[in-house]
């Protein structure tokens, strides 16, 4: 079965005919002797090009990714940050006072920020007891406004998958974009949905730097598409929305790849431990399964034990006011000391 929706006619009009900014890069990109185009400065002290704009369409590290990622560059848009890419939709597919979009709660937060700042109602669909999507509910709740979906998975704050086949239901049936946040795939066993892209127009997969790749500093947010919808998100970005800087330590930090999996695999034998030792803890009431970097915990007097964290100096994320996660706070794994130190707080203040 496929979805019989055309994602195209859910473009909205002045987008579909907007004619985009060429930019001195776009307009001639290759080798010369002289560069009097775009109004740079001249000098370059460090040596280093900063006093050049940079590649608007990021294709070093578009091409690094689609080896790591086995996925062709024609589907990757690269964004500051996932948030720029969730941003960007909104303006594609969303009429400001019109539309709505369907999110599922407890989940990322940025969802319901973003369709706040763009005058777009945002239904709440929550998540079943187990933290699962309401997939009759999800549809019941849709209209003809419903432009897009989103389903967080792993889901943050609960750091569970979301059940494969609910997905590929909706995916068939919901008749807007559906938008799967994979910022926390690599920590997961999940397989991706990066490789049904073809099987799906409506699909736009998020994926981020931010995470298990350890570069939530240089603001690196990848949606994969199919490629007429990557050619409208790179229409509507700014420009250079990637600096130069982050565009050359990202680089050369996906060459070294085999770093970051042996990070993960360490911080994934610490959450092992960490689940382990927090179930120990007295007033712990549930530690909930995570397929993410962070664990979900269910504790007496959650917000009293947030504060006298933060009296140890140990910040974690209080979300113990979170529909379905009362008396919860979410702990990131962090390295091994840093979660000793966690442990024998916890340990002091239960006492
Ligand atoms: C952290 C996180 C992101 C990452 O956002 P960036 O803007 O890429 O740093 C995206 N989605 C979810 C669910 C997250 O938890």
């Amino acid at each position: 079965m496929s979805n019989t929706v055309n994602w195209k006619d859910l473009v909205l009009p002045h987008i579909l005919n907007l004619q985009a900014y060429s930019s001195a890069r776009d307009e001639f990109s290759g080798d010369a002797k002289v560069f009097l185009d775009a109004n740079e400065n001249p000098f370059d002290e460090e040596q280093q090009n900063w006093n050049r704009y940079p590649d608007p369409l990021q294709m070093g590290i578009k091409q690094q990714l689609s080896k790591i990622k086995g996925i062709a560059s024609e589907n990757i848009f690269l964004g500051n940050g996932s948030d720029e890419a969730i941003d960007l939709l909104f303006r594609i597919f969303c009429k400001g006072g019109d539309s709505n979009v369907i999110t599922c709660p407890p989940t990322y937060g940025m969802y319901k920020v973003s369709s706040s700042i763009h005058n777009v109602a945002n239904i709440e669909v929550p998540l079943t007891k187990d933290f699962q999507l309401d997939v009759a509910a999800i549809l019941k709740a849709t209209n003809e406004k419903s432009k897009m979906l989103f389903i967080c998975s792993p889901n943050n704050p609960t750091g569970n998958s979301l059940r494969k086949d609910d997905i590929e239901t909706l995916l068939e049936n919901f008749r807007g974009i559906v938008i799967i946040d994979e910022a926390y795939i690599d920590f997961s066993a999940q397989e991706s949905f990066i490789h049904k892209l073809k099987s799906y127009p409506n699909l736009v997969v998020l994926q981020t730097l931010s995470k298990a790749w350890g570069m939530a500093s240089a603001r690196l947010g990848m949606a994969f598409a199919n490629p007429e919808l990557i050619n409208i998100l790179n229409k509507v970005k700014p420009p250079y929305n990637i600096s130069g800087p982050s565009q050359k330590l990202v680089e050369k930090s996906l060459r070294q790849s085999d770093v970051f999996l042996r990070q993960i695999k360490g911080i994934l034998a610490e959450r092992d431990s960490l689940n382990q030792q927090l179930q120990d803890i007295p007033g712990v009431k549930k530690v909930f399964d995570t397929d993410a970097n962070f664990i979900l915990v269910k504790i007496d007097e959650a917000k009293t034990i947030y504060k006298k964290l933060i009296n140890k100096g140990i910040v974690v994320r209080d979300r113990s006011n979170v529909k379905l996660c009362y008396d919860c706070l979410r702990i990131t794994v962090g390295t091994s000391t840093e979660n000793k130190t966690l442990i024998s707080a916890l340990r002091d203040i239960s006492i």
